[in-house]
């Protein structure tokens, strides 16, 4: 079993498998970076797969490959028949923005995915391509339409920003119910390669426009989700994630793997570890003990939750959000 330095069991593995990304949220990649990081590198699914092995035999029990856009990259399917068949019962996700979906979701479930977060910010196509900074929406839903198809449990994401898509919270709560995803809202985490002057909506305030047309009630949380859920009185249930309340970290299970493989063990902080050239020597018992120690560092609690601090230098398209 795997404890950070603070008593948390940690058994959620989160990998980003590319920094790379076909869209340009303004909440997260306005502009292409300067420079990718070298192909050279990134790890190669083999050698990831090396790492994510070690790190169920040491208690991970959940692994989410995200990015950047993880379906740029090839083979992902493969990369996910790997861990499937090394141990089945893992619970193995992806969060993707959809746009390439459609066309793989049949491969990524017949290989094993037993379920998939798509971001979806608005239902407006102007909008959307707004957020995204391309003409995103109609393959977008054809992705997510194909996901629930092909029998993926599909949970949406969407990050309220303050006269962008504010206007559309309930909208997309209801189409969301009406077609049985889950929606989660994500509070905009400042960081500095979003685009300035972005405001996100506050957990309070996404409930306070909820609250103009529902009732709800808020259901007792869940010791590892990161969303606190509320339950609507028809029994739909939607979520919030919540990075400037405390509570967020207390019960934080995760840690993450870069596609470069640094390990990183807080999404706020710079703090990361390499394990690339251990896995590439094949040297798969100093990766964990790399990984012991990132735990041992983990910080007890983000600073999104302390507003005199500034924001996270974190970038989410590399590290995975
Ligand atoms: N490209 C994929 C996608 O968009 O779903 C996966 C990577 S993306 C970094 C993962 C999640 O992080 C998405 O749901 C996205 O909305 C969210 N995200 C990105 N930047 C964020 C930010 N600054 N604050 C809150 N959520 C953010
Ligand atoms: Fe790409 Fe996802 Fe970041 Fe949007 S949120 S720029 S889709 S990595």
């Amino acid at each position: 079993m795997l404890i950070d330095g603070h008593g948390r069991k940690v058994d959620y593995l989160r990998i980003s498998v590319t920094e790379r990304c076909n869209f340009r949220c303004q909440y997260c990649m306005p502009e292409k970076p300067f420079s990718w990081v070298p192909k050279e590198n990134i790890l190669s699914f083999e050698d990831m797969f090396k790492f994510v092995k070690a790190s169920i035999d040491q208690g991970i029990k959940k692994v989410r490959l995200t990015g950047g856009e993880p379906l740029l990259r090839e083979d992902l399917d493969k990369f996910i028949g790997m861990i499937y068949n090394y141990d089945s019962n893992i619970d193995l996700a992806l969060t993707t923005n959809g746009f390439l979906l459609k066309n793989v979701a049949q491969r990524l479930k017949d290989a094993g995915l037993k379920r998939i977060n798509i971001s979806l910010d608005s239902l407006i196509a102007d909008k959307a391509a707004k957020i995204a900074q391309k003409d995103v929406l109609k393959d977008v839903l054809e992705g997510i339409f194909e996901a629930k198809k092909v029998g993926l449990h599909v949970k949406i994401n969407c990050v309220p920003i303050q006269n962008i898509n504010d206007n559309e919270i309930i909208s997309l709560l209801e189409f969301c119910k009406k077609e049985g995803f889950v929606i989660r809202f994500i509070e905009f985490m400042e960081n500095s390669y979003a685009k300035s002057g972005l405001k996100g909506l506050k957990s309070s305030k996404i409930q306070d426009i909820i609250s103009t047309k529902y009732h709800f009630k808020k259901i007792p949380r869940n010791s590892t989700s990161p969303a606190q859920y509320f339950a609507l009185d028809d029994g739909y249930e939607f979520g919030i994630i919540e990075p400037h309340l405390d509570d967020f970290c207390a019960s934080c299970n995760r840690i993450r793997l870069t596609a470069e493989g640094f390990l990183i063990p807080c999404l706020y902080f710079e703090d990361a570890m390499s394990i690339r050239d251990y896995v590439r020597n094949c040297d798969i018992d100093g990766a964990i003990e790399i990984l012991k120690k990132v735990l041992s560092n983990k910080p007890e609690k983000n600073k999104w939750s302390d507003e005199s601090e500034g924001d996270s230098s974190r970038a989410f398209y590399e590290t995975g959000g």
